[in-house]
């Protein structure tokens, strides 16, 4: 199995985790008498700030390069504990684990721990899965 996140994936998990996927308008500010660019979403913190095209690749190539750091693995995991989906997600995880690197001698606690990409795409698959 390729590990490597999607935009898709990534998409799906930043929603998961409470987070807003920003989807950019066009729109002219009366107020700064400009065209500039803001999140959709009104509940953004990206809604009501100007955003030049600059402005915006800045956030998502930042989003789409980090994504997952350890700590959005930790978000990841946090909200699956709250949303109570944690020990169905656990025997998910050990079934990938036990027919994909069981034998390459790492600890699964471990395996778990090495690589936020790794969980949080096996997360991403899980949640397609029990959203089917
Ligand atoms: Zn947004």
């Amino acid at each position: 199995m390729n590990y490597t996140l999607t935009d898709d994936d990534r998409k799906n998990l930043t929603l998961f985790i409470g987070e807003c996927w920003h989807e950019w308008e066009l729109y002219y500010s009366e107020e700064d008498k400009c065209t500039a660019f803001r999140c959709r979403n009104e509940n953004c913190k990206l809604h009501n700030i100007l955003l030049t095209p600059a402005g915006i690749g800045d956030v998502m190539d930042r989003k789409k390069q980090t994504f997952p750091t350890p700590s959005d693995q930790h978000a990841v995991f946090t909200k699956l504990v709250e949303v109570g989906k944690w020990e169905e997600f656990e025997h998910y995880l050990w079934n990938a684990y036990l027919n994909l690197d069981r034998y390459k001698n790492t600890s699964f606690i471990l395996w778990n721990l090495e690589s936020p990409e790794r969980f949080c795409k096996l997360v991403s698959e899980y949640l397609k899965e029990e959203g089917k």
